[in-house]
């Protein structure tokens, strides 16, 4: 068996030292001279939409003998609509540094492999599916994988971002639902640590979005953030991202080529978190090469997933800027806190419910 992986990014390493666990030594391509050569950004992982798995970090490790060591343990996540603020807290999840950082998480991942990544290496499917029986394809990108089979993009995001310089407490986390600054989207900030952190504007590129003048929402999301924070941050480096796809392909497996992490669909569509989903389709897909699981039958609870956020972003989609006051309101820390706690609840469905009354008539 000769297995070639494509990408070396958190899927594809997942994937990897899966694989080497069970004995195989897969060829892992990169086409960047390095794992993880992008700027370097804060992410976060929430226990609320890993149900049943309350702790990523804590399964993956348990269950996978994949060991990750985020940055932080977020406490607190504040909520700001226009007019309102709420805020809920508890054991609320992890957040981790992405890109360039020493303690990225694919630096993480890097370190736990036995082989060598090839760098430099931007292969092609239709070559590298020729010498290899197995091939993973763990580019992140759903264009690679529209080449082979169809890919339901849900919607195409835009982003800009930045790190900003400033004091922020570590476990905790921002997010501004406001249609002013991010129409049908969000902007979050996530500590990167006590003095720099990661702002996100994201937003999805509908129709009736493209005429937006960018620099302007963005202008008036940094103001809303130093207002609602009561700081003048300062911004130390800028970014934007376009066409980024969040959707899900047909099928994870056809023949014996695997798709994983973005080029199966691991983003879950409401808040664009795809982090744990893209490790644990890499692990999936090895098991399978392993003989020991079958992936379409392991990546069935990240399918829900999926759909049930997908249903839940079109309720908040529907909810204006009054509407979304309604619901900053009426975050119940008690009831959050039980959801956030319960190992049995499905966060997507009941948060579903909360929205319903708000997005029905609209
Ligand atoms: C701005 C932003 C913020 C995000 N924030 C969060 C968050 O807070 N929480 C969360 O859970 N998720 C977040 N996500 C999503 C998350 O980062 C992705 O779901 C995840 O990284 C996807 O993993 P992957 O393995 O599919 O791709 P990646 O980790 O991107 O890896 C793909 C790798 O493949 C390589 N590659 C590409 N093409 C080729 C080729 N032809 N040959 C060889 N190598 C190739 C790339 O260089 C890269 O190293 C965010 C995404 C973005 C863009």
């Amino acid at each position: 068996m000769r297995i070639a992986i494509m990408g070396a990014g958190l899927s594809g390493l997942a994937c990897a030292i899966t694989l080497e666990k069970y004995g195989y030594q897969p060829d892992i391509f990169e086409r960047r001279g390095m794992v993880g050569d992008r700027f370097s950004i804060a992410e976060a992982m929430f226990s609320l939409f890993h149900t049943p798995y309350d702790d990523a970090v804590k399964y993956l490790s348990e269950t996978y003998d994949i060991h990750l060591k985020p940055s932080s343990n977020l406490q607190k996540v504040y909520f700001y609509s226009e007019n309102e603020s709420s805020f809920i807290d508890g054991h609320l999840g992890f957040t981790n540094m992405r890109g360039k950082h020493p303690q990225s998480y694919e630096k993480q991942l890097a370190s736990q492999l036995k082989g060598e990544v090839r760098y430099n290496q931007e292969v092609s499917y239709e070559e590298i599916s020729k010498e290899y029986t197995h091939v993973v394809l763990a580019t992140g990108d759903a264009l690679d994988t529209k080449k082979l089979q169809p890919y339901d993009v849900a919607f195409k995001a835009s982003f800009h971002g930045a790190v900003i310089r400033g004091d922020f407490n570590q476990t905790e986390a921002h997010a501004f639902f406001n249609n002013n600054l991010a129409p049908k989207g969000m902007a979050y900030l996530l500590p990167n640590d006590d003095y720099e952190a990661s702002l996100v504007l994201v937003y999805p590129q509908y129709p009736e979005n493209e005429s937006l003048d960018k620099e302007q929402l963005w202008k008036q999301c940094f103001e809303e953030v130093c207002t609602k924070l009561d700081q003048d941050f300062e911004v130390v480096h800028e970014y934007s991202i376009k066409d980024y796809r969040v959707g899900k392909t047909e099928t994870g497996r056809i023949g014996n080529t695997f798709f994983v992490g973005n080029c199966w669909g691991a983003i879950t569509p409401v808040f664009g978190f795809g982090q744990f989903e893209s490790m644990l389709t890499g692990i999936y897909a090895a098991q399978d090469i392993a003989g020991v699981g079958d992936y379409e039958e392991l990546v069935k609870p990240l399918s829900q997933s999926y759909h049930d956020s997908l249903s839940l972003r079109r309720a908040l989609e529907k909810l204006d800027n009054k509407q979304l006051d309604l619901v900053t309101k009426s975050i119940n820390n008690q009831l959050l806190e039980s959801l956030i706690t319960s190992k049995k609840l499905n966060f997507f469905k009941i948060i579903s419910r909360i929205i319903h009354p708000f997005s029905r008539n609209t």
